[in-house]
This record gives C-alpha cells, structure tokens and sequence, in this order.
C-alpha cells in the first residue's frame, strides 16, 4: 500500500528542491487519506511530482519532516539503520583516549529529524523529539546500540518541543541498565554527569573545542564562568592555570555538580568562588563593587528559540555583554555564546557592537566560535547553526 499522498500549494515546493527537510502547515493544499502522528507520507509538488517521503505530524507547525529525497528509497528498518551507521562511522575520529564523550546523531544534519543521540563512555543517552522518531523508536535505538557497540541506554525525551508535536514527556532507561550518575572525559578532564535529571542530554558536548580554546588561554587570569552549570568552563580554565575562577549559577544541582567535578579531577577549589545567582544581577551587583577580571566566559542558556523571540533575547544579550565588557580589565578577554537558533552569527555580533559602544569600551573581535565537529550543520539546514560565539580583547 502506498503512503498517503500530500501535495503542497503552488510554488511552495522550492525548499524542499532545495534539499530543506521541513513542511510548514501553510505550505499543503491537500492530504489524500488520513495519516497519523509519526506515519510516513509522500510530498508531492502541485504537478504531482514526487518531492520527497516524511514524517507526518499532525499537531506541529512543521506538519511534515522529510526522512528521503529518493522516490525509490522505502522508508523502514534499513534505511534508519543506514543512517545511523553513518553517523555513527562519521564519529570514528572523535572518540579517543582523552574524550570519551560525543553526539553520535544530530537531528536534521544527520538525516534523521528529531533523532538526537548523545554517548558518554559506554552509556548512550537519546532523544526522541518528533513524531516521526517516536514512531520508529525501536528501529532507531536497535540500530545505534549496534553501530556503537554500547548496550546501555537511556531516554531523554523530556523537552518541550515534543509538547508541539503532540508528545508526553518520556524519561527512563531504554536498553540494559545505565546509571543515573556517571563520568566521562573531555580533553583528559573528568567530568560527572547526570544523565537522568541534567539539563538536556546532561551535559553540553557542543562546547568542547571552546573549553579547549578558554583553557588555553586561561593561564594566570582571574575568570569569571558566567552560566557555569556542572563546571565545564570552570574546570577547564582551572586546568589551564588560572588564577581564580568566580563560577555563577541559578541552579543549586548544577553547582553541586561543578564543585565535585573540580575536586575528582584536583583541581585547587581554593581557587574557585562558587555563586548560586541569577548571572544579570550579579554582574550589576559586581560592577557596583567595582570588581573586575582578565577573562570571562558567558554561556547563557537559549534565550531566543526561534526568529520571533528574537528581539527581547538581543536586550539580555546585550545587557549581559555590556555588563561583562565593563567587568573586564583593559586587555581583558570575553568569550561570549549564544545558542539561540534565532539569533544569527551576523546579528549576535551587532548585538555585541551595540554593547560596547553602550559601555563605553572599545573591543576587537580575536576569534569566532562554533559548535564541535560532533554537531554538524547540513548546508540545506541552517536553522541547525544555532551556536555562536565571539572572542572579544577590551582595548587598553
Ligand atoms: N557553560 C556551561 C553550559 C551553560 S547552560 C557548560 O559548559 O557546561 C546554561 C546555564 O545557565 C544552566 O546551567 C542554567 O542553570 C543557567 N541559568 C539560566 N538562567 C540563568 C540566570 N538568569 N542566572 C544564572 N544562571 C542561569
């Protein structure tokens, strides 16, 4: 039996032509049949030409996310499987004696909507975000314990966005018997996660060329770790010889995490002022008391989503920024992130312009930063470059 039929608006075909794996609502004319939640339809152009086989989601804007542009490629068990391998394969480099820890499959960029698997050690850690990965659930976690070898998994699929897919949260183990606390390491540092009630998959695999880069150049400065979490930045400027570290967070189990991650590697925890606050306040509260620093690292969560949360995310970036620019000693460094899909590498660094200007700074830009290799951004996705950042020298 053939998989129903959708068929889209006049002119509305040209992303998908272009390889775009997404399907707004708006775009379809007509649904032959009634497809549900997670089964697979076929994209037709209003011609009637074949454009590609999806996902079919219902209760989402994004009604349908493209599994294949090939008419003759049957959507099931192999083709998941073969795309799993190849993600997996494409990790062979990543995963040595100093990094234990890696995506192993990024969503849209690896050819798999809303699939996101994320290994520590021998312990897999997944996602299943859309409809369309709900459904093929056991051929997509078969496939990436064979292709990784490990036999123990488990789920994550506690975010949001699977409420705009028409989801139940869905949190527990999937495969054997993982613990809920483990370790791994990242650039021969050790460091604990807890994979069941951790922030995302539990830790953010994606900074780890940046910690690399802050390490390097922490040697000797005062840093303050602005959105610490479990430590990531902290411990890798502590490692790289850094004077003092001011670590600041608004999450009590996060900071827990970050003070046992800098003592099981041994680091000196003398050096570390651990601050459980809001980050916006406390620079206020900082500035107010005149203190200042040779390096600082802003990290702050997702504040824009999407386009549309755009402009008030752009003001608490710049107030964060302009508050850290002025925090910094002539000379001084900030390494400053966002991974809001909705703010662009271009718009960021305005946003960063319109800080120093407002702070009365001058500042270069030294360097530009950019997800690990782990998270791939394909071509025909943009919306997969959400994370950016900026090196930023304070002039004298
Ligand atoms: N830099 C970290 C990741 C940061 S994730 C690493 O390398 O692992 C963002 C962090 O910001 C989360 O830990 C969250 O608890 C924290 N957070 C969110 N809003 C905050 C706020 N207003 N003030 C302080 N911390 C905040």
């Amino acid at each position: 039996m053939s998989p129903p039929r959708v068929t889209l608006r006049p002119g509305r075909e040209k992303s998908l032509r272009q390889r775009h794996p997404w399907v707004f609502s708006g775009a379809i004319a007509s649904v032959a049949g009634t497809p549900r939640a997670g089964d697979t339809v076929t994209l037709h152009a209003s011609g009637g030409e074949f454009l590609a086989s999806a996902a079919w989601s219902p209760a989402s804007n994004i009604r349908a996310r493209v599994w294949s542009f090939d008419p003759a490629e049957v959507v099931g068990a192999a083709l998941f499987r073969a795309r799993v391998e190849s993600a997996v394969r494409a990790r062979d480099g990543l995963l040595e004696a100093q990094h234990t820890g890696c995506r192993l499959v990024h969503a849209e960029s690896d050819g798999l909507p809303g699939f996101i698997a994320d290994r520590y050690d021998e312990v897999l850690v997944v996602q299943l975000l859309t409809a369309g990965a709900e459904a093929w659930r056991n051929e997509l976690i078969e496939a990436l314990c064979d292709a990784s070898g490990c036999s123990a998994a488990y789920e994550r699929s506690d975010a949001d966005v699977r409420e705009l897919e028409g989801l139940a949260p869905r949190k527990g183990v999937m495969r054997g018997s993982p613990p809920e606390q483990l370790s791994f390491l990242e650039g021969g540092l050790r460091y604990r996660v807890d994979i069941a009630q951790g922030q995302k998959s539990g830790f953010y695999l994606d900074q780890r060329p940046n910690r690399s880069r802050v390490r390097a150049l922490a040697g000797g400065r005062d840093v303050l770790d602005g959105f610490c979490y479990s430590g990531g930045f902290t411990c890798a400027a502590l490692a790289g010889g850094a004077r003092s570290v001011l670590a600041i967070d608004s999450s009590a189990a996060a900071l827990a995490l970050a003070r046992e991650n800098v003592t099981a590697n041994r680091l000196d925890s003398a050096r570390v002022d651990w601050r459980d606050a809001d980050v916006f306040a406390e620079l206020r509260r900082l500035r107010d008391a005149g203190a200042t620093f040779d390096l600082i690292v802003l990290d702050p969560p997702k504040l824009a989503p999407t386009a549309r949360h755009a402009e008030k995310a752009a003001r608490a970036y710049k107030d964060a920024n302009l508050l850290a620019l002025k925090l910094l000693r002539p000379g001084g460094l900030l390494a400053t992130f966002s991974c809001s899909g909705g703010v662009s590498a271009e718009l960021f660094q305005k946003i960063l312009a319109g800080a120093a200007l407002d702070a009365r700074v001058g500042a270069t830009v030294i360097g530009r930063f950019g997800p690990s290799a782990d998270h791939p951004v394909a071509l025909s996705f943009p919306e997969g470059d959400y994370l950016k950042g900026l090196l930023l020298r304070r002039g004298a």
